[in-house]
């Protein structure tokens, strides 16, 4: 018996026609020996709708005070689409029935709006899609130790489809959405973006974290942990239509021949950066303040320390999320005299760009081509960091698409 997850997106489960197609596409990918079980997210928009109202009736509450009751209804999108897509199939006459995530059992930890899946008790699951009956899931959601539902953060549903593709020993994981693969960045920024045939989990990893958001990064962490093969593509066309080889798989490295420098760019605006000005230099300094942002649980990424022009004196210049950038000011000025700095500056008008290729680790100069093509252009770099496969500057938010479509000309990835 073989099994196949497949998963749609909130636009392609938008309204009851596009749910019809996805009742279509389902039904096609129906063989005898071959079990399915289909993740779906909720419609496009109800997940902000939802999330809206939430704030609107717990305003002023934050924390264990909000989180569990945020969960209990954002988690209701998702529910919706199962029976909705359920029906469809009957319509059409495969029998399907919806599961939520305590019939299931997708067990996750109890941080609340952004949980972890932590088990899944796929046994009836399993035994329900091998005897032919097709198994709709609510993504994004969770149960805890507690029985209190949980949501996965998001763009989570990406992640319980991976999840019920590995507790079920899937054959692969088809997520569809509403492009028909991962490009070599992201196809609304330029339309020189190039569909790839293949992407290594671990640059798929990067972009994701970086800032695409075709798939959650926890969804590519996981498929790279249990080695689930991943399929992007789209449901905006009819069964058939699109064959065998659409989309892009996202599997092990050695499994693609054409290895490129540069597989991707991504970019994210949800940067921003404080800098302490006047620092007096001294051991301990960067564990005074990256301690008490730790402490804070701010997630601290880029850091640049440069001397200041007065001797003995430095600046230290940190990014993170923006909606973290007042808290993190707050902080730092609230340990103003501890310590020791002359000014705080906080800009959030800052975008943060990526190269991302596995080549990197061979090849010399990718930053150099990467600097060139921004200066050519006139944007000025604000900060850098680099791993193994990426290199990632901070750049003024104006220039954010400008710098996308510069470095996809000048590594060579524009589309004919
Ligand atoms: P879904 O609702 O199906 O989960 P998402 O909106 O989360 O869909 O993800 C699909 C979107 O991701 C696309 O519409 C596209 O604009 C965006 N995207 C960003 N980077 C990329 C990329 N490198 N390749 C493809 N799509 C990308
Ligand atoms: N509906 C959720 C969201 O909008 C989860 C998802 O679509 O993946 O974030
Ligand atoms: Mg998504």
């Amino acid at each position: 018996m073989s099994r196949l997850v497949m998963k749609f997106g909130g636009t392609s489960v938008g309204d009851v026609e596009r749910i019809r197609r996805v009742a279509r596409i389902v039904a096609a990918e129906r063989k005898p020996g071959r079990g399915l079980a289909v993740v779906v997210s909720a419609m496009s928009g109800e997940t902000n709708r939802l999330v809206a109202l939430t704030d609107d009736a717990g305003k002023g509450l934050s924390g264990p005070a909000f989180d569990d009751e945020y969960d209990v209804v954002v988690a209701t999108g998702e529910q919706v689409t199962t029976g909705l897509l359920a029906l469809a199939l009957r319509g059409m006459g495969v029998p399907a029935r919806s599961w939520q995530n305590w019939q299931v059992r997708i067990e996750s930890d109890t941080a609340h709006g952004k949980a972890r899946i932590t088990g899944i008790h796929a046994d009836r699951l399993g035994a329900a899609i091998d005897s032919g009956e097709v198994a709709i899931i609510p993504g994004f959601q969770g149960v805890t130790h507690e029985d209190r539902i949980s949501t996965l953060g998001r763009g989570g549903s990406d992640t319980s489809a991976v999840a019920v593709a590995a507790a079920l020993g899937a054959e692969r994981c088809d997520i569809y959405t509403d492009v028909d693969g991962i490009y070599t960045t992201d196809p609304r920024i330029t339309s020189k973006a190039r569909k790839l045939e293949r992407i290594s989990y671990e640059e798929m990893l990067e972009l994701a974290s970086l800032g695409s958001k075709v798939l959650q990064t926890r969804s590519v962490e996981l498929a790279m942990a249990k080695r689930v093969p991943v399929r992007v593509l789209s449901s905006f066309v009819e069964p058939g239509e699109a064959g065998p080889e659409a989309g892009t798989i996202v599997c092990d490295e050695d499994e693609i021949v054409e290895k490129q420098i540069v597989a991707g760019i991504a970019y994210s605006r949800d940067e921003a950066k404080v800098s302490l000005k006047g620092l007096t230099d001294h051991p301990g300094i960067a564990a005074e303040i990256f301690g008490r942002l730790a402490d804070a649980n701010i997630n601290v990424d880029m850091i640049v320390q440069a001397p200041s022009r007065v001797d003995g004196k430095v600046n230290m210049t940190f990014t993170m999320p923006e909606r973290e950038a007042d808290r993190a000011a707050a902080l730092m000025e609230a340990a103003r005299d501890t310590i020791g700095f002359e000014s705080i500056e906080v800009k959030k008008d800052v975008s943060k760009v990526s190269v991302i290729g596995v080549g990197m680790r061979s090849h010399v100069g990718v930053a150099k081509t990467m600097f060139e093509a921004l200066s050519k252009r006139g944007i000025n770099i604000e900060n850098i960091s680099t791993s193994e496969i990426k290199i990632s500057v901070l750049i003024d938010s104006s220039y954010t698409e400008l710098a996308v479509r510069a470095l996809h000309t000048a590594y060579g990835l524009d589309a004919a």
